[in-house]
C-alpha cells in the first residue's frame, strides 16, 4: 500500500528513441507519449520552436528561416542539441508533478530512473551525451540498451538464454540486424535502408512513371496503405496526389499494390542479402538455434504486408512479426525497468552518474 502510494510519484521511465518515432513509457502508466523524433528550431539561432508531432507539422513547409530536424537521422546522433532537447522535453513532460497534486501539499515525484533504447551504431561519446542529458532533465539514473536487444525483450525473447536471437527492426532510418545470446549482442549489422528509403523509392517509381513529383508525406501514405512485398489477393488501389513534372500542375494518380510493390521489393532485398551476410557470419552453434526458431521482425517495416514472407521465401528460414512491432522496443525497456534480474542479465551500460 505503501509501496503503491510512493510509486504515484515516482514514474520511472522507459524511452524508445528511434529515428523515425520516439515513444515513452511511465511505470504503472503504459505507454503515453508516442511522437515523430523531429525537432523544429530556427536555422541560424538554433532555438527549438517545437518538438514531436508539432515539428513534424512542419516538415517540408518550413520557411527559410526554419528547418525541421531528425535528431537521429540513419541511426547515429546526427544532432547532439536536438537530441539532448528533445530527450529533455519529453522527460520533463512525463516526470512533472500536477500542479493540483502540489497545492495539495503532495511531494514532488522524486526523482525517476530512466533506461533508454538507443540505436546501436550510436558511438561512446554519444552514448555519454544521451546519459547526460536525460540526467539533467531530472532523471535519477539513466541507462542505455541497444534497440536489437530491447525489441527482443519487448518481443518476449528469452534473451539471458545461450540459445541464438535473431532480430530485425526495421525503422525509419536504420535497420538493425542483431544477433542476441547470453544477454549480449554477438553480432550487429544493421545498415542505413530502412523506411525511409521506401518512401524515397516510391517517390523516384512514379516521377519516373508518371513525371509525377510526390512530397515524402505523401508517399509514407501510400506505403502505410498498399505496401507490400509479395503480391497480394486482391491487390490494391490508392489515389496519391502530387504535381506533375511536365505540366507544373497538380495531379491526382491511381496507383495499384503492384507497382508500389516494383518500387519498394528492391530497396527489401537489399535488406535480406544483408540478413544473409550476418547469418553467415554467425557461430554456426547460434544459427542452427535460428533456423530452427526463426527471425523475429520488429519495427515499422515489420508491417509491409508479406516482408516476413519475402524473407523467409530467400533465406529459407522461417520469419514472424513481433507483437505490435512499433512498441516493442518501448515495451522492452519497461520490461528491463520492472525486473532488476533482467537489469543485471542484459548489457546495459550506465547507472549512476
Ligand atoms: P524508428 O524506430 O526508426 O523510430 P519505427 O519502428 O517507429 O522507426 O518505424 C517507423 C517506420 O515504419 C516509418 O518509415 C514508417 O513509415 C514505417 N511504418 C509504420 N507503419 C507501417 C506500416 N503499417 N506499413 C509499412 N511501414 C510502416
Ligand atoms: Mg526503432
Amino acid at each position: 500500500m505503501i509501496d503503491k502510494f510512493f510509486s504515484l510519484f515516482t514514474h520511472d521511465i522507459g524511452i524508445d528513441l528511434g529515428t523515425a518515432n520516439t515513444l515513452v513509457y511511465v511505470r504503472g502508466k503504459g505507454i503515453v507519449i508516442r511522437e515523430p523524433s523531429v525537432v523544429a528550431r530556427h536555422k541560424k539561432t538554433k532555438a527549438m520552436l517545437a518538438i514531436g508531432a508539432q515539428a513534424k507539422k512542419m516538415e517540408g513547409r518550413t520557411p527559410q528561416t526554419l528547418e525541421a530536424v531528425r535528431p537521429l537521422k540513419d541511426g547515429v546522433i546526427a544532432d547532439f542539441d536536438a537530441t539532448a532537447a528533445m530527450l529533455s522535453y519529453f522527460i520533463k513532460r512525463v516526470h512533472e508533478t500536477p500542479q493540483g497534486a502540489r497545492r495539495l501539499g503532495f511531494p514532488k515525484i522524486s526523482k525517476p530512473r530512466v533506461v533508454i533504447g538507443i540505436p546501436s551504431g550510436v558511438t561512446e561519446v554519444e552514448r555519454r551525451a544521451v546519459q547526460d542529458a536525460a540526467l539533467s532533465a531530472g532523471a535519477r539514473q539513466a541507462y542505455l540498451i541497444e534497440e536489437p536487444m530491447a525489441a527482443a525483450i519487448g518481443a518476449g525473447l528469452p534473451v539471458a538464454d545461450p540459445g541464438g536471437i535473431f532480430v530485425v527492426d526495421m525503422g525509419g532510418g536504420t535497420t538493425e540486424i542483431a544477433l542476441i545470446s547470453l544477454g549480449g549482442i554477438v553480432l550487429n549489422r544493421g545498415l542505413r535502408i530502412a523506411g525511409d528509403e521506401l518512401d524515397e523509392a516510391i517517390i523516384s517509381y512514379l516521377r519516373l512513371r508518371y513525371s509525377l513529383l510526390l512530397g515524402r508525406t505523401s508517399a509514407e501514405e501510400a506505403k502505410l496503405s498498399i505496401g507490400s512485398a509479395v503480391a497480394q489477393k486482391p491487390e490494391k488501389y490508392h489515389v496519391v496526389r502530387g504535381r506533375d513534372l511536365e505540366t507544373g500542375l497538380p495531379k491526382s494518380i491511381k496507383v495499384s499494390s503492384e507497382e508500389i510493390r516494383e518500387a519498394l521489393v528492391p530497396i527489401l532485398q537489399q535488406i535480406i542479402v544483408r540478413i544473409a551476410d550476418t547469418l553467415e557470419s554467425s557461430p554456426p552453434e547460434l544459427v542452427s538455434d535460428v533456423i530452427e526458431k526463426g527471425i523475429v521482425l520488429a519495427g515499422g517495416g515489420a508491417l509491409i504486408s508479406g516482408f516476413d514472407q519475402l524473407i523467409s521465401e530467400m533465406i529459407k528460414i522461417p520469419v514472424w512479426v513481433a507483437d505490435d512491432p512499433l512498441t516493442a522496443v518501448v515495451r522492452g525497456t519497461a520490461k528491463v525497468l520492472e525486473d532488476p534480474r533482467l537489469l543485471s542479465q542484459v548489457r546495459v551500460t550506465g547507472g549512476l552518474r
